[in-house]
């Protein structure tokens, strides 16, 4: 067996009904024909994902030794086992075929998943993984929200966000300290910004970065016009603005800049 490691965030499912639960989640939305698992540490939930016909499913495991486990127990010839770290080797398998992604995240690095996930959005059609409960809450939280925050926003802003179901700790080997839950974003049909995708995640991250302050003084730094600044939606914090809001509201920044 494999020794759980605490630093690696290592917490192996144990329970074969969540884990299918989980693979079961996936709804092959646009029909993509290769799968990445992050982390599939003993491959509890690979094991419900090799009977599904794709054309490909990529692992990507960091802990040699699980990757060694993996490499005797895994014959499918569909299986492509990577031994190294998602954050680092990610663009290994964003070609141009559209891949889903899928996981028990390490909890410790989740959002950076979720930011290097945001780099190539274009070509996931579909992620359904499992986190940390709050994160969970916080990546599909709306405006209003005390939850609502950067990536909810930069996630919102492509992606149908769904909160499946709550995972107790006891279904892990060792157990977390937190709940877990399962979570699933769907690439939506009309998922291209009218703007800049990096003005847009500079501007909505200044927002937050100050998120008791009104707009107006949270991105004070930008120098925008007083014309601009007066308009009414200056007033708000950022957890009050939609995401449709800070899409026009970027939008118009960037007109605003092209024309001076
Ligand atoms: N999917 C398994 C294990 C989940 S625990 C299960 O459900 O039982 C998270 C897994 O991610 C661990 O196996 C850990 O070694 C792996 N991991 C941690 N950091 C990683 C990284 N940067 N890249 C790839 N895998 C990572």
């Amino acid at each position: 067996m494999v020794r759980p490691k605490k630093y690696l965030g290592q917490h192996f499912l144990k329970d074969e009904n969540i884990a299918s639960a989980i693979a079961s989640s996936l709804t092959f939305h646009k029909a993509y024909r290769h799968l990445l698992e992050i982390g599939p540490g003993t491959g509890v939930l690979t094991r419900h994902l090799v009977n599904i016909p794709l054309d490909k499913l990529y692992l990507i495991e960091v802990d040699d030794e699980s990757v060694r486990y993996l490499q005797q127990k895994l014959k499918d010839p569909q299986v492509e086992l990577h031994s190294g770290d998602f954050l680092k080797l990610g663009a290994l398998f964003f070609t141009n075929l559209p891949l889903g992604i899928i996981g028990n995240f390490p909890y410790n690095i989740s959002s950076q998943i979720f930011f290097k996930i945001l780099e190539n959005y274009q070509q996931i059609p579909e992620i359904v993984c499992m986190v940390q409960k709050e994160v969970g809450q916080r990546l599909c939280a709306d405006e209003g929200s005390k939850v609502y925050g950067i990536l909810s926003v930069l996630l919102g802003a492509h992606y149908e966000r769904e909160y499946l179901f709550t995972v107790p700790p006891e279904v892990f080997y060792p157990p977390p300290k937190v709940e877990s839950s399962v979570i699933r974003f769907r690439l939506k049909e009309n998922h291209s910004l009218p703007c800049d995708k990096k003005l847009f995640a500079k501007i909505v991250k200044q927002s937050f970065q100050n998120r008791r302050k009104t707009l107006r003084n949270a991105l004070k730094q930008l120098n925008l016009p007083p014309g601009m600044v007066s308009e009414t939606i200056f007033d708000l914090r950022a957890e009050q603005i939609s995401i449709a809001g800070f899409i026009e509201l970027v939008t118009k920044i960037e007109k605003q800049w092209k024309i001076q």
